[in-house]
């Protein structure tokens, strides 16, 4: 079969993009080297309010988890909430599987246990949808991300003592420079405790399982897996397409640089990259990877506080800043506001914040 489009990777951004091409009427084959959707998960698998409900994720494959609590590197704490706002833990693997299905159902042709072959690729347009280190890029001389943060978790059943209804954060300069630790209480009653930092220093999991201890009962604890990978932090990579060429979610650097959010970016690129090509095919549309370069969003002011994070804040700071009103201002708008200070919406809640304290 001749396709119209050739999608290598089918994690988010490729799933996506299929399905939305595949509803426009083009032709389109998905392969990927896992044997199945849903296989090796590497991801923490949280999606933000705006992407459950824009891409109507079953609410059976979904828990909400109402708030976060932060905590300084000696464990002092902040609860923050926003009305209305949620995050979601979610059945990865089985979100993976319904994406995939969707994409099927829509018409989208899926081959799992195909890695990419440059030479097997006849289809007229080629997205690659391959993570982080995006062998498309490389091959269609596309820019490729260079700047990383690396994360592991483990997955327990058992774990006792969390509330259950918050995100937990872990602000920690020495197990995780440049990012953060975590406890998710997630699908199921399984915890997801993991941390990340900048490559190419390696987080240490049992010290932060040893730090963890001492605020949640990890006695019945039991391991059930683990996932871990890299997270492209530098921003969009340059250029993002040429030619009949173009890149989407990690494959793209479409991560959030501070909060290192890519699941929400991934789906949205792999659908703008579906519907450039559709206009482009049915319509006599403007040059696909035009379009995409327009659309990609810039991240410049998370990058900016990246830059300071990566250089490292003293435990000693993040104690002190931890029980101020203006660090509480900014931690709600990277967390409630996905486009944080780039939407009206992060301005009006950090104001209302910094002038009356939170809500
Ligand atoms: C530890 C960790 C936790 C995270 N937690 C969160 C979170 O909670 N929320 C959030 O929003 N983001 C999170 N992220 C980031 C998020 O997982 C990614 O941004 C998101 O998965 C990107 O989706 P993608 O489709 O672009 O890439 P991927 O999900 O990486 O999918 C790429 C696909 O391409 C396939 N592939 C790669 N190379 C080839 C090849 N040569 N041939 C064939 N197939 C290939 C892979 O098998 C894979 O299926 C986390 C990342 C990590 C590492």
């Amino acid at each position: 079969m001749n396709y119209d489009i050739h999608i290598v990777g089918a994690g988010f951004a490729g799933l996506a993009c299929a399905r939305a091409a595949a509803r426009r009427g083009l032709r389109v084959l998905v392969i990927d080297r896992k044997r199945s959707p849903g296989e090796r998960m590497h991801t923490t698998g949280l999606v933000v309010k705006e992407a459950a409900e824009r891409w109507e994720i079953p609410s059976a494959l979904t828990r909400r988890v109402h708030g976060i609590r932060l905590y300084s590197p000696s464990l002092r704490t902040l609860d923050l909430t926003s009305a209305g706002y949620y995050f979601l833990a979610t059945d990865t693997p089985a979100l993976m599987r319904w994406l995939a299905r969707e994409a099927a159902r829509a018409g989208a042709h899926l081959r799992f246990g195909h890695a990419y072959d440059a030479s097997a690729i006849t289809a007229r347009y080629v997205v690659g949808a391959d993570g982080p280190r995006s062998r498309v890029a490389r091959d269609c001389g596309l820019g490729t991300n260079r700047e990383f943060l690396v994360g592991v978790e483990a997955e327990y059943e058992g774990v006792r003592g969390l509330d259950d209804d918050r995100l937990h954060c872990f602000l920690d300069g020495k197990l995780a420079r440049g990012y953060i630790g975590w406890i998710v209480p997630g699908y199921n009653g399984v915890a997801q405790i993991g941390l990340a930092c900048r490559h190419p220093r390696k987080p240490d999991l049992r010290a932060f399982l040893r730090k963890v201890a001492s605020i949640v009962d990890m006695s019945q604890a039991r391991c059930l897996g683990h996932r871990a990978g890299l997270i492209p932090v530098g921003g969009p990579v340059s250029p993002i397409g040429a030619g009949n060429a173009m890149l989407v979610g990690d494959a793209a650097g479409l991560v959030s640089p501070l909060s290192a959010g890519g699941i929400h970016t991934a789906l949205e690129s792999g659908w703008t990259a579906a519907h450039a090509i559709a206009d482009h095919l049915l319509e006599d549309g403007e040059a696909p990877a035009a379009v995409i370069a327009r659309s990609t969003p810039r991240f410049a002011g998370k990058r900016a506080m990246r830059a300071l994070f990566d250089r490292g804040v003293p435990d000693a700071a993040f104690d002190a800043l931890l029980s101020t009103r203006a660090f509480s201002a900014l931690a709600r708008s990277v967390y409630f506001h996905h486009r944080g200070l780039a939407s009206a919406a992060g301005w009006r809640d950090l104001a209302h914040t910094l002038l009356r304290g939170q809500p």
